[in-house]
C-alpha cells in the first residue's frame, strides 16, 4: 500500500477556484498526496501565492474564467502540455450571489448558472477524454447543501447547485465501466470569503450585526458552527485516493447534519 503522501503520485488534478477558500484548502490536500496541481482561476496574483504555499508540489497556474468556453479550453491545452494528461478534475469556482425571486434580473439568474454549473460543464467536457483514455479518472464537483436542499433569497444559486448534481450522477453513470468516479461533495456554510460576503449583505438589509447574521447563518448547521475548508478538502481527498473506487454518482454533505 502506497504511503499517505504518495497515495496521488505521479496524478495530474486541475482545481478551479484555487487561489483560496476551499479551493486552495483541496490544493494543499491533493499536493499532500503527492499530486502535481493546475490551479486555474481569474486571477493571478493569488493563483501564484496559492502555489508558492505549496512547497514541494509541482504547480502550474492557470489564468481562465470557468465560464468563457474558449479560454477553459486553452487553459486545459496549457495545463496538459506542462504536466499531463489530466488525472483528477476538482470544480470548485463558484459564486454565491443572493436575491429575491423577483429581484433576480436575467444578469443575476445566468451568472449563477454560468460559473457554478456551466463552468463545471466546461471543465468536464475538456478533461474527459484524457480519463477515458487513461482509463482512470476522479471528478469531484463542489455543489453546496444548496443542491439538495432550498434556501430563501439563493434561487439562482441553488438552481445550479442542483444542476451540478444532475450532471454529477449522469457523467457518473456514462463512465461508470471506465474506473472514471464523478462525485459531488456538498458543504453547508464554510468559513470562506462567500460567507463573509453573505454576513455582509445579511447585515446592510436587516441593520443586524455581522455577529448577529452569523449566529443565524450557523443556527442552520446542528453542530452549530461553520464547516472549515480543510473538512471539505478531507472529503475530496478521500474519493480521489485509493479505495473510494466504488463510490460514484453520490452527493456527500459536509455540513454537520444540516441534511439528513
Ligand atoms: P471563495 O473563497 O469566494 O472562492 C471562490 C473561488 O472561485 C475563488 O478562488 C475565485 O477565484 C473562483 N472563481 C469565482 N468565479 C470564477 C470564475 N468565473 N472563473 C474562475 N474562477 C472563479 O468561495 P469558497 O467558499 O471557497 O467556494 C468554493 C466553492 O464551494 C464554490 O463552488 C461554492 O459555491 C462552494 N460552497 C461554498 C460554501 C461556503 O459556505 N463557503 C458552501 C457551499 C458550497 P477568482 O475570483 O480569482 O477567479
Amino acid at each position: 500500500m502506497k504511503q499517505a503522501g504518495e497515495q496521488l503520485k505521479g496524478r495530474h488534478a486541475v482545481i478551479t477556484g484555487a487561489g483560496r477558500g476551499i479551493g486552495a484548502a483541496i490544493a494543499r490536500a491533493l499536493a499532500g498526496a503527492g499530486a502535481q496541481l493546475t490551479l486555474l482561476g481569474r486571477t493571478a496574483a493569488s493563483l501564484a501565492t496559492a502555489a508558492e504555499s505549496l512547497a514541494g508540489a509541482r504547480t502550474n497556474c492557470q489564468t481562465a474564467d470557468v465560464t468563457d468556453a474558449v479560454a477553459v479550453k486553452a487553459a486545459v491545452v496549457e495545463a496538459r502540455q506542462r504536466l499531463g494528461p489530466v488525472n483528477i478534475l476538482i470544480n470548485n469556482a463558484g459564486q454565491a450571489a443572493s436575491a429575491s425571486l423577483v429581484k433576480t434580473d436575467d444578469a443575476l439568474w445566468q451568472a449563477m448558472l454560468a460559473v457554478n454549473l456551466t463552468g463545471s460543464f466546461l471543465l468536464m467536457r475538456e478533461c474527459l477524454p484524457d480519463m477515458v483514455t487513461a482509463n482512470f479518472g476522479r471528478i469531484v464537483n463542489i455543489a453546496s447543501t444548496a443542491g439538495l436542499k432550498g434556501y430563501g433569497y439563493v434561487a439562482a444559486y441553488c438552481a445550479a447547485k442542483h444542476g451540478v448534481i444532475g450532471l454529477t450522477r449522469a457523467t457518473a453513470l456514462e463512465h461508470a465501466k471506465r474506473n472514471i468516479t464523478v462525485n459531488a461533495v456538498c458543504p453547508g456554510y464554510t468559513d470562506t470569503d462567500i460567507v463573509s460576503e453573505s454576513i455582509a449583505n445579511i447585515s446592510a438589509k436587516t441593520g443586524r450585526t455581522r455577529e448577529e447574521a452569523l449566529v443565524e447563518l450557523v443556527a442552520v448547521n446542528p453542530q452549530g458552527r461553520l464547516v472549515t475548508p480543510a473538512e471539505v478538502a478531507n472529503t475530496v481527498l478521500w474519493l480521489c485516493c485509493p479505495g473510494a473506487e466504488s463510490v460514484t454518482g453520490q452527493s456527500i454533505a459536509i455540513a454537520g447534519g444540516e441534511v439528513v
